[in-house]
């Protein structure tokens, strides 16, 4: 067993490090398979407008539930499909499934108007990522701007040599792009200024400190005057109070995404509330 081999041959190990790769080993053998087993779903997190609480677009998040595993959250996997490259044949999953549900929301006369999805560093990375695009957008009938992308500031400072030619390709397909979790990295502005990108995500560790952090405020108004003056779209994430909604909109904030409006929801549960929100005005 794992315990023997620890001390025989992995002398350098404590049992916690043994049991940890073990895990991590068993964590990579399911991933690999989960795509095939259908282990994966995906919920969905309105972005509202903070004045109306009109849904503006659904934010996709993958969940995983394995049968041996339980539920694996994506912090916990998502990274470790980046390093192994199952990213990528999960990350086309995540792109038409999300596509294809935009798509009966919209059959069934739910007005979803855009559905955004989280993209990894790694299926930036060569060139399939504008085609995998193309190809759920086609196979769905969906304009390009039924799409907005969300990737992080790494996807900026790696600055990789295809890293350009995939975003001109995916603005030309009309396809909304921005950057996930603006402030939590290192973006150096002169990157904002060099990709055609659409807007910023505030991130909600920024968020969740106002109005009572000055340093949080600080971030906060730095990131809404950098977005304004480049005439970006700011979303704020993680907006879980009154107080945080009524600063943001002090801010000039006009989009927020957060447990105050709803957390990722399944499909049908999000139709529920919708349905009802578009005829009787706004759910909060
Ligand atoms: P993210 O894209 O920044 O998503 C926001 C995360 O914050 C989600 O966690 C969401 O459930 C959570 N959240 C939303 N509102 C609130 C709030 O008011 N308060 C707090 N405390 N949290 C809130 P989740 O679903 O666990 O996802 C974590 C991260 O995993 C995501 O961060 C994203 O980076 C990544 N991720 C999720 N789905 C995918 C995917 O399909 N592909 C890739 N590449 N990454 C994904
Ligand atoms: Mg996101
Ligand atoms: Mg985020
Ligand atoms: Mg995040």
């Amino acid at each position: 067993d794992s315990k023997r081999r620890g001390r025989n041959g992995w002398q350098a190990f404590t049992p916690e490090l043994a049991e940890q790769q073990l895990h991590r080993l068993q964590l990579e053998t399911h991933l690999r398979r989960a795509v095939n087993n259908e282990e994966f779903h995906l919920v969905y997190q309105p972005q509202v407008d903070l004045t109306t609480g009109a849904m503006v677009a659904a934010e996709a998040l993958i969940r995983w539930r394995n049968h041996s595993l339980g539920e694996i959250r994506p912090d916990k996997f998502i990274d470790h499909a980046e390093t192994t490259g199952d990213i990528v044949g999960i990350g086309d999953w995540v792109l038409q499934e999300a596509c294809r549900q935009l798509r009966e929301w919209q059959e069934g006369g739910l007005a979803v108007p855009r559905v955004a999805v989280n993209v990894s560093y790694r299926q930036f990375l060569g060139e399939d990522l504008a085609s995998s695009v193309s190809s759920a957008l086609a196979e769905y009938g969906l304009p390009g701007n039924a799409l907005e992308l969300e990737f992080t500031e790494r996807v900026l400072i790696e600055d990789a040599p295809d890293t350009l030619r995939t975003f001109a390709a995916l603005r030309e397909m009309g396809v909304m792009l921005t950057i996930d979790d603006f402030g939590e990295g290192y973006s150096a502005l002169n990157y904002l200024r060099r990709l055609p990108i659409h807007g910023l995500k505030l991130s909600q560790l920024f968020v969740q400190g106002v109005p009572g952090n000055q340093s949080d405020v600080a971030v906060c108004q730095a990131v809404a005057g950098i977005a304004r003056s480049l005439g970006l779209t700011l979303v704020a994430e993680g907006v879980e109070t009154e107080e945080h909604r009524e600063f943001l909109l002090q801010l000039g904030v006009s989009i927020g995404q957060g447990f105050l409006f709803a957390p990722g929801l399944m499909p049908d549960e999000l139709r529920l509330v919708y349905r009802t929100a578009a005829m009787g005005g706004p759910v909060r």
